[in-house]
């Protein structure tokens, strides 16, 4: 699996990627993977009133790809602090398919939490 950002002509990067860049307009034209890159906490918060299938605390951050200047929200594992190095670390279940959802089928139930490197 890979952490996908999308880069357009320009040298900006989005991440989910885009058809067309949100800074400048462009097509997108090339892929990036972060999963392998460390990223820079910038703000978390931990929330006690997840969604059905969420876990519950539930602490997110966002961090940020220096390096590629983007940033992510992401779910995280284990206690992080503004500043603090994290990496991406796959998991199968970022919520729990049997919570509900009415055609489990149709989902991606596989992705990424950030965990302190
Ligand atoms: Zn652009």
């Amino acid at each position: 699996m890979s952490l996908d950002a999308g880069r357009c002509p320009n040298g900006h990067l989005s991440c989910p990627p885009h058809p067309r860049c949100p800074e400048c307009g462009e097509p997108q034209s090339e892929t990036v993977d972060l999963a392998d890159e460390t990223a820079t906490v910038v703000t978390w918060t931990t929330s006690y009133a997840t969604p059905p299938g969420v876990r519950e605390p539930n602490t997110l951050a966002i961090v940020e790809f220096e390096a590629y200047d983007v940033r992510l929200l992401g779910q995280v594992d284990g206690d992080v602090e503004i500043g603090d190095t994290v990496e991406a670390t796959y998991t199968e279940e970022l919520r729990d398919p049997e919570a509900g959802i009415r055609e489990p089928a149709s989902q991606a139930w596989d992705g990424y939490r950030f965990s302190p490197s």
